[in-house]
């Protein structure tokens, strides 16, 4: 009888949450991007859908630089979210993350 662990690796590794952030993080930027074709940011500076647009750039890209980077295995360093979207489908790469108990390249396992 094999012993299949139950847990997922990210849940178990209490990574779920800096995924979670870098998530909301990277949508408040778009949001912040979105706000540069407001008229009101326009009528209050002259420099504002600028400002709005490259902040908002720089708040999505440092979350997921922040999300490839930082999500991955304590036993031998495989980013696991950059894995995931290079070798998972494009509907389940996502789907994927949140339920994997077996770290792909050295088998580290969920407790
Ligand atoms: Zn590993």
């Amino acid at each position: 009888m094999s012993q299949e662990p139950t847990s997922s690796l990210l849940l178990s590794t209490g990574q779920n949450r800096r995924l979670r952030y870098a998530g909301i993080g990277f949508f408040a930027g778009i949001g912040v991007v979105s706000l540069a074709q407001n008229d009101f940011v326009a009528a209050a500076h002259p420099y504002g859908p600028f400002v709005a647009a490259a902040c908002g750039a720089v708040i999505a890209i440092v979350c997921a630089v922040f999300a490839l980077y930082t999500i991955r295995c304590p036993n031998c360093g495989l980013r696991w979210l950059r894995w995931s979207i290079g070798n998972r489908p494009a509907n389940d790469w996502l789907h994927w993350l949140y339920r994997f108990s077996v770290c792909p390249k050295c088998g580290h396992r969920a407790n």
